[in-house]
């Protein structure tokens, strides 16, 4: 079993990397990765503490990319390209100082969701949620979390339904990279770029679908994560057989959060993911 997407207390998830690796053991995972969105600061005591475990341990990175649609009724669609660098070294860490950008663009956006939220009745202060992330990747999880503190939800999802996701009255979106500045990022960091979570593409039609992937694959992507949650098998096999069709890698993970997501287990996610161990071949290679 192996478990590829895994976010840490460096950004949004509520385990730090020394604990990810104990609950890995605990889980009998053999490879796990561990793709924070927007920073690779967690790498290095991710890496550090699994020279000591006998799970094996790569470094990674999540970011969001703009996306445009290709079908146009539909535009609610989300793109995460991964990043593995299983060669991570001091030069790897310098190549990716760009992601600072993106974490900057998040300190414009926040406290506009903050002042979102209080005309909304909910008042929150910027302070307690940074207080509350404590670290540089602040995001509407950790503003979700403080609303459920302060009692202004009752739940982590009801912060999303009533205020935060994409359609509710407080969100905010957030600056981007494009497609081919984050793929190209991880390439020139010499790490393999993946398409994470394909199905929140959330396109329908299998040509648009094979078009927009060409494109990626235009930018330098390298690998499609076919073993994600979310989806129905007959998806996953499509996923499959696209990676088989344009010879790219397969990558798998749960999306661990920790207590933010308490349903998804680390490496079996909602109890039944199974990412095969040749995956970790194919970053390994
Ligand atoms: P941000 O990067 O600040 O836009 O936050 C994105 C993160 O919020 C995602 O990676 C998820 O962890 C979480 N998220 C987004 N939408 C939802 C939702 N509807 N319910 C729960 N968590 C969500
Ligand atoms: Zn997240
Ligand atoms: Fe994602
Ligand atoms: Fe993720």
């Amino acid at each position: 079993m192996l478990d590829l997407h895994i976010h840490s207390t460096f950004s949004d998830g509520t385990l730090t990397p020394a604990e990810i690796i104990e609950e890995a053991e605990k889980c009998c995972i053999k490879g796990i990765a561990l793709t924070d969105h927007d920073t690779v600061a967690g790498n290095s005591e991710f890496l550090e503490t699994g020279k000591s475990s006998p799970v094996v341990t790569i470094a990674g990175v999540e970011i969001s990319a703009d996306f445009s649609h290709p079908e146009e009724s539909v535009n609610h669609g989300e793109m995460h390209i991964l990043g593995y660098f299983p060669d991570w070294n001091v030069d790897t860490e310098k190549a990716l100082a760009p992601l600072s950008e993106i974490r900057k663009n998040r300190e414009l956006r926040n406290p506009i969701i903050i002042e979102k939220l209080k005309e909304l009745g909910c008042d929150i202060s910027y302070e307690d949620v940074q207080d509350f992330a404590n670290n540089d990747v602040i995001g509407r999880p950790h503003i979700a979390a403080v609303l459920e503190k302060n009692g202004y939800v009752k739940n982590f999802r009801e912060a999303f339904d009533k205020f935060l996701s994409k359609n509710a009255p407080a969100y905010v979106p957030k600056q981007i990279f494009s497609t081919e500045t984050a793929i190209s990022l991880i390439k020139d960091s010499d790490g393999i770029p993946v398409l994470a979570h394909p199905g929140s593409l959330k396109i329908i039609n299998d040509g648009k679908f094979r078009w927009f992937l060409e494109f990626l694959i235009d930018c330098g992507l390298k690998g499609i994560e076919a073993y994600c949650l979310g989806q129905s098998e007959s998806e996953t096999c499509r996923y499959l057989s696209f990676a088989d069709q344009y010879d790219l890698i397969i990558t798998g993970g749960t999306d661990f959060h920790g207590s933010h997501k308490p349903d998804i287990k680390l490496g079996s996610g909602f109890g039944n993911l199974r990412v095969p161990d040749s995956c970790l071949e194919n970053i390994c290679r």
